[in-house]
C-alpha cells in the first residue's frame, strides 16, 4: 500500500545501517556514490530487489529518477558481499547500534500490519539485542509492556491469592488448585504473549515458534478462566460442571492444534485469528445459560456474578475487533505507530478482561464462603 510514498527516510537510518556503497553492485551503470558512503537499510536476509529499490531510493532521495531494474539474481560476488554486510550488521546489532526503520523495507516475514508506516525493529538475529530493545521505543514496545505489566501483576496476584490463610475458604486445596489453573493460564498467555513481541524480530523461524506459543497462550487463558467459574457456579451440581470442563478442553486443545499451522499466523488469517478465539471465549455462554435457567436471573446476577463475566466479554469482544479490524491506525495510518495502535489496545483489554474475571471469581469465592460447603435445598 506504500509503493508511491516518498520516504525520503535516509536520515532516520543510522550510518551503521546502510550499505557500503563500495559493496552495492549499481544496477544502472552509474556512479551513484563514492567509496566512504553508505546507502540503505542492512537487513539480514539479502534484500529483494524491489526493497533494495526502495532502500536506496532513500539516500538517493535527491536522484528520484534512479533505476535498480536489472538488479535480479545474486552473482556469487553479490552473495558474498551480502555475507559480509549481515556479518557486519549482526555486529551493529550485538552493540545496540540499530535504527528502527519503516514498513516499506522490512522483509515479508516481518510485515504484519501495513498501518504502522514507521518506527519497526530491522530484522536482529541476536536474543540480547530482542531484549536490550525492551527499552527502546519501536511499533513493539507499547506490546511488551503491556503484557509485561500485565504478567508482574498476574503473578504477585497469584502469590497473595495462594499464601491466603486457608481459613477463608470452605474447601482450601481444591479452591486454590482451581484459582490456580486461572493464575496459570493468564500467566502463561502474559508471559508467551511478551516473549512473542520482544524475539518477534529475531527470524522467521523464532518468530514462527513464539507466535504459535503466543496463540497457545491466549487458549490457555481462556481454558484456564472457565475452570474457577465453572468450579463455582455449578459447586452444586457437579456432573454439568464435568461435562463443561471436557469441552471446553476439547475446544481448548483444538484452538491450540489449529494455531500451529503455518498460515494461521499470516495477516490474512487476522480475522479468523480472532474468530477462533471470540468462538472458544463464546462457548461460555452455554453454561452461562444453563446457569441463569437453572438458578433464575436474579441469583445470577447476584451469587452468579454475570455482571463481571459480561464486562469480561465485553472487554474480549472489544479488544479482539479492534485487533481484527486494525483500529484506530487504518483511520490514521501512519499516527498510531508506536502508541495506541490496535494491538497494544488489545493487550490492554485482555489485562483488564482478565482482571474482570478475576474479580468475579473471587466474589463467588467469597459468596461461597459466606453460605458455606454444603448444598442445600436453596442453595442447588
Ligand atoms: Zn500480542
Amino acid at each position: 500500500m506504500n509503493e508511491s510514498t516518498d520516504l525520503g527516510n535516509g536520515s532516520i537510518l543510522e550510518p551503521a545501517l546502510r550499505l557500503r556503497k563500495g559493496h552495492m553492485p549499481d544496477p544502472a551503470g552509474q556512479e551513484i556514490l563514492d567509496q566512504s558512503s553508505e546507502q540503505g537499510p542492512l537487513l539480514v536476509e539479502p534484500p529483494e530487489s524491489s526493497e533494495l529499490e526502495k532502500s536506496s531510493d532513500h539516500v538517493g532521495s535527491d536522484d528520484a529518477a534512479h533505476e535498480d531494474e536489472g538488479f535480479m539474481g545474486m552473482l556469487p560476488l553479490q552473495a558474498h558481499h551480502a555475507m559480509e554486510r549481515m556479518e557486519e550488521f549482526v555486529c551493529k546489532v550485538w552493540e545496540g547500534r540499530w535504527r528502527v526503520i519503516p514498513f516499506d523495507v522490512l522483509p515479508d516475514w516481518l510485515k504484519d500490519n501495513d498501518y504502522l508506516l514507521h518506527g519497526h525493529r530491522p530484522p536482529m538475529p541476536s536474543f540480547r539485542a530482542c531484549f536490550k530493545s525492551i527499552f527502546r521505543i519501536h511499533t513493539e514496545t507499547g506490546n511488551i509492556w503491556t503484557h509485561l505489566l500485565g504478567c508482574v501483576f498476574f503473578l504477585c496476584l497469584g502469590i497473595f491469592y495462594m499464601f491466603r490463610p486457608n481459613m477463608s475458604f470452605v474447601a482450601p486445596v481444591q479452591e486454590k488448585v482451581v484459582v490456580g489453573v486461572f493464575f496459570l493460564g493468564a500467566i502463561l498467555c502474559l508471559s508467551f504473549s511478551w516473549l512473542f513481541h520482544t524475539v518477534y524480530c529475531h527470524s522467521e523461524g523464532v518468530s514462527r515458534l513464539f507466535s504459535k506459543l503466543d496463540y497457545s497462550g491466549i487458549a490457555l487463558l481462556i481454558m484456564g478462566s472457565f475452570v474457577p467459574w465453572l468450579y463455582y457456579s455449578f459447586y452444586c451440581n457437579p456432573q454439568p460442571c464435568f461435562i463443561y470442563l471436557i469441552v471446553i478442553c476439547v475446544l481448548g486443545i483444538t484452538a491450540i492444534i489449529v494455531s500451529q499451522w503455518d498460515r494461521f499466523a499470516t495477516p490474512q488469517y487476522r480475522g479468523v485469528r480472532a474468530g477462533v478465539f471470540l468462538a472458544l471465549g463464546l462457548s461460555g455462554v452455554i453454561p452461562t445459560l444453563h446457569f441463569v435457567i437453572t438458578e433464575g436471573l436474579l441469583k445470577a446476577a447476584t451469587m452468579g456474578q454475570i455482571g463481571w463475566l459480561a464486562l469480561m466479554a465485553c472487554l474480549y469482544i472489544t479488544g479482539a475487533a479492534l485487533y481484527a479490524a486494525r483500529i484506530p491506525e487504518r483511520f490514521f495510518p501512519g499516527k498510531c505507530d508506536i502508541w495506541f495502535h490496535s494491538h497494544q489496545l488489545f493487550h490492554v483489554f485482555v489485562v483488564a478482561g482478565a482482571f474482570a474475571h478475576f474479580h468475579g471469581v473471587s466474589n463467588l469465592q467469597e459468596f461461597r464462603f459466606t453460605v458455606g460447603g454444603g448444598c442445600s435445598e436453596d442453595e442447588m
